[in-house]
């Protein structure tokens, strides 16, 4: 998994987009806290963020905390998502190979389709950053300063399923939920074949 501290900036290639001046710079993003959520394994913090009102995306990020330890340092180890196609086009592969994506099982396939970037240090997109520096800048306040709002919380589901939706291969027997079945009939395909 990779740390907070490598969600709040962009690495070399995308240096660009800390840049104030730059149209798609982090800095533009819009960010409204819907959910924050403290689960046994993890405390888990949602979002609602956008440039443009009409293209509003899902971003979560969880923090997973060392022994005895409860609260965020640069060095707390996340898991991220987001529903932008930033994030599944340029990022996600990078971020699969180190453990640090929120149900990665929606975006193995995708993986599969891009492999150009998998060399790339592992970094969030411009979403994930905003919210990171969201967190950041709320350490202190409780609840990082979310309001509860039935129609919000509402919203942000809607926005988080379509994850589930826009990236889901039902033909990818790497995202059939149960591996082990498709790998037992794949096995006995191969060894009636043999048989012929
Ligand atoms: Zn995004």
């Amino acid at each position: 998994m990779i740390f907070f501290k490598d969600i709040l900036q962009f690495p070399g290639k995308y240096r660009g987009r800390l840049n104030y001046q730059n149209p798609k710079s982090f800095h533009h993003v819009n960010v409204i806290l819907a959910e924050v959520d403290q689960n046994p394994d993890y405390l888990s913090v949602g979002a609602i963020t956008f440039t443009n009102p009409q293209r509003q995306y899902a971003t979560k990020i969880h923090f997973f905390f060392e022994k005895n330890l409860t609260n965020i340092t640069n060095f707390s180890r996340v898991q991220i998502i987001c529903s932008c196609p930033s994030f599944k086009f340029e990022f996600v592969g990078s971020l699969l190979k180190t453990d640090s994506v929120i149900e990665r099982v929606y975006f193995e396939y995708a993986n599969l389709l891009h492999k150009k970037n998998a060399k790339q240090i592992p970094s969030g997109c411009k979403h994930i950053v905003a919210l990171a520096n969201h967190i950041k800048s709320r350490l202190n306040v409780k609840n990082f300063g979310l309001r509860q709002n039935i129609q919000l919380i509402y919203s942000f589901e809607y926005l988080y399923s379509q994850i589930a939706i826009q990236n889901y291969n039902p033909r990818d027997p790497y995202q059939i939920n149960n591996r082990q079945k498709v790998l037992e009939k794949l096995r006995k395909q191969q060894y009636l074949k043999s048989k012929l």
